[in-house]
């Protein structure tokens, strides 16, 4: 992987025929009780010991990635546009600083239907935020949560269901990680970087500790388990991963330490 190019929202790499940018949606922070063990309980102060806090709260970044290809541009989630925290909503500022015009963006597959995934989908005055994107790919299993959300309505028509093992363009394969919610999905583009959208929610906690879990989790248990064999994956794979709440830059390579695992931010040279 080479870094072509990084900015303050921004970062774009190289991966064979592909490039992948990481584009920053903001920031906003988050209680700590997000945060909880195996039994679905808070954590104890001297656990969260070694968090990244603002003011007390779990610093929480958001963040969208465009691969592109000879073939188009696709658009992985798409941030909170207006819906959630006010200082989210930049994916539009981070396309500029990254040169990619919002009519480039030629597909959008989303790894689920969490505000903070699809929101951006639409623009401040209700219309496509990507009129170009002719295909909006779903996960299969939250189709209906999707269409049941009205600031969709105008996105519909262009909703194809996603499943483990489709491509949404070349050299991307979508790959099933249930329990953060149903239908959750991971992308494996070009054999070799994972981006593996909601895995891990808070980094200076649950690479040391992948068994704590997040309050917004569908199903805690569930979302452990692909935790713990998703991390052991991509360590025996050797795939980098990118993480739509990792710090940044948002992409990087996960190593085994102690008990748990280390993330290690990409910087040029990774
Ligand atoms: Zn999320």
């Amino acid at each position: 992987m080479r870094i072509l190019r990084q900015g303050r929202l921004s970062m774009t790499v190289e991966l064979g025929d592909l490039t992948v940018t990481m584009l920053s949606d903001g920031e906003t922070v988050i209680g700590t009780d997000r945060l909880r063990g195996s039994d679905g309980e808070e954590l104890a102060p001297e656990a969260l010991a070694g968090a990244d806090l603002a003011d007390g709260l779990l610093r929480l970044p958001v963040r969208a990635f465009l691969v592109r290809g000879p073939q188009g541009c696709l658009l992985i989630d798409t941030g909170a546009g207006d819906a959630w925290h006010e200082s989210l909503g930049r994916l539009p500022e981070a396309l500029v600083e990254a040169g990619v015009g919002t009519n480039e963006v030629t597909a959008v597959a989303l790894t689920h239907t969490h505000v903070d995934h699809l929101s951006g989908l639409v623009d401040g005055d209700g219309g496509l935020a990507f009129p170009n994107a002719d295909k909006v790919f779903v996960p299969v299993e939250e189709l209906m949560a999707f269409r049941a959300e009205p600031r969709m309505i105008p996105v519909l028509p262009r909703v194809m269901p996603l499943e483990q093992g489709d491509g949404p363009m070349p050299g991307v394969t979508a790959i099933s990680a249930p329990g953060h919610t149903a239908g959750h999905m991971a992308f494996l583009v070009e054999g070799r970087l994972l981006i593996w959208g909601d895995i891990v929610h808070h980094s200076a906690v649950q690479f040391a500790r992948p068994e704590v879990c997040w309050s917004f989790d569908d199903d805690m248990a569930e979302a452990r388990a692909t935790r713990l064999k998703v991390l052991e994956q991509v360590v025996e794979a050797g795939w980098l991963v990118a993480g739509a709440h990792l710090p940044g830059p948002g992409i990087g390579r996960v190593e085994r330490d102690g008990e748990g695992y280390a993330f290690h931010p990409a910087t040029r040279g990774t």
